[in-house]
């Protein structure tokens, strides 16, 4: 038997100590090989690096004829030269016919230069008569060439070390002659949602259940960064089955997100199935609102995020925290893990209760001078209809207690801020904000 006044109960943290702390509990996880295809969304483990010339040969870039340029030096289109056609240059195919004086090869954009040419001139500017082409101007040498190795030279550095796998960088790696990259394992996770008042999803709740909201939002989540849950699992709100599948979930997870039953009620079973497992309290309370119970711990192998059930308060776990561990596991460098900052004025005067850090939702909107943040009505950790107008969250200090209009905030921008995700953000215009503006202070 455990009960919660076993379990350690370090004092609230700061946010900023909290996440150094998540940090430095995250370790890169191993480098694998896969097919290049394979490795898209993941994080570079190498840098890639170009195994030959490219192009491989002089190649044309132009439709059209394959000449000497000396031959056409003295062309005007008064007294033309005319150069015999000798064969066909097409891409794939290079023609063996070398090239002597006062010939020419019809060629193919993408055939390689034969021998003895120097330039290609384009058909549209020649007059092709059977077996010969009539020239009205000189040809400068290189004409029309794609010299060998213009684009990359073999050895050439193509792409570093740590980036993304993008589709641009997987045509780079074929072009490198790479048909498999190394790259960063992606984390397993497992999303653990607890709480005996959750509907199944699809039913109509019965009085007292509530939808729930954080199975869908930790998917998508992960799915936006391009992982997949290793499973998905709903538990009542009971310490001994919450210790089984938390004992389970451990050893086949990295990272295991848990909402709901972290604090201090009578059903929160989080803390007590801790101590049972003997987990290792990173620490369990963050000076900030929403998501004040935090819990982050190790598990075995695994590390644990017990995320306050509100959806709002995951809403926020998820980015500032679980998102950096994530992005340090996958290889992402220290300075990308963050939601990216930037500054904004507050379009309206803010009061916030002092003592912990606040983050806000807030829409964005850009004017002469940079951003402005309109706090979003309805900060409450259940209330989730601006989610879908939240641009960034605005992360006050709880410092000072009042914030005039015009204040300039740090805000972490979210991924889907100005496109960031798969399919681009819509545009956004003030006016579209469904509630109206306030003239007073807003409280949070
Ligand atoms: P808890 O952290 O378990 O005390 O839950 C805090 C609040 O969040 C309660 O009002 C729960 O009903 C609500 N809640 C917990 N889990 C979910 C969920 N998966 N979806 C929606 N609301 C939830
Ligand atoms: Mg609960």
């Amino acid at each position: 038997m455990s009960s919660s006044a076993d379990t350690p109960r370090p004092s609230v943290l700061p946010i900023g100590e909290a996440r150094r702390l998540v940090l430095e509990q995250t370790r890169r996880l191993d480098v694998k090989e896969v097919p290049a295809l394979s490795a898209l969304g993941c994080v570079l483990a190498g840098p890639v690096s170009a195994a030959w010339d490219q192009p491989g040969f002089d190649a044309s870039a132009m439709d059209g004829y394959a000449v000497r340029s000396e031959d056409t030096t003295p062309a005007t289109s008064s007294q033309p030269v005319t150069l015999l056609v000798r064969g066909v240059a097409r891409a794939g195919a290079a023609s063996r016919a070398r090239v002597r004086p006062g010939t020419s090869v019809r060629i193919m954009t993408g055939a390689p230069l034969p021998p003895g040419a120097d330039a290609v001139i384009e058909q549209e500017a020649v007059q092709r008569s059977d077996a010969a082409v009539e020239i009205r101007g000189p040809v400068e040498p290189g004409r029309n060439v794609r010299p060998r190795g213009s684009d990359m030279k073999a050895g050439t550095h193509l792409v570093a070390d740590s980036e993304i796998v993008t589709p641009a960088v997987i045509a780079l790696a074929a072009a490198a002659g790479r048909e498999r990259l190394s790259i960063y394992r992606k984390p397993r996770i497992t999303i653990l949602v607890t709480g005996d008042e959750l509907a199944s999803a699809g039913s109509r709740p019965r009085h007292g259940r509530v939808r729930d909201l954080n199975t869908p939002l930790a998917a998508a989540f992960l799915k936006d960064l391009g992982l997949e849950p290793a499973a998905l699992i709903k538990v009542r709100d009971s310490e001994a089955t919450l210790v089984r599948h938390l004992r389970a979930a451990s050893r086949s997870s990295d990272i295991v997100i848990a909402t709901g039953g972290v604090s201090v009620g009578d059903f929160d079973y989080l803390p007590r199935a801790l101590a049972q497992l003997q987990a290792k309290i990173l620490f369990s309370g963050v000076a900030q609102k929403p998501g004040k119970p935090l819990t982050v711990a190790r598990l075995g192998p695994a590390l644990l995020f017990g995320l306050p059930g509100n959806p709002v308060a995951v809403f926020v776990g998820l980015y500032e925290y679980v998102r950096p561990s994530i992005l340090k596991m996958m290889g992402r460098p220290a300075t990308d893990l963050s939601l990216p900052l930037a500054w904004a004025r507050l379009s309206k005067p803010l009061e916030i209760k002092p003592g912990r850090a606040h983050f806000l939702r807030v829409s964005l909107d850009q004017d002469a001078d940079g951003y402005v943040a309109t706090v979003l009505p309805g900060q409450e950790s259940y209330q989730v209809s601006n989610l879908v107008w939240t641009d960034a969250l605005a992360v006050l200090d709880g410092e000072t207690s009042r914030i005039d209009e015009g204040e300039v905030v740090p805000v972490h921008l979210m991924p889907w801020f100005e496109g960031g995700c798969v399919l681009g953000a819509r545009p956004r215009v003030q006016s579209q904000v469904p509630f109206a503006p306030r003239a007073r202070p807003e409280k949070v």
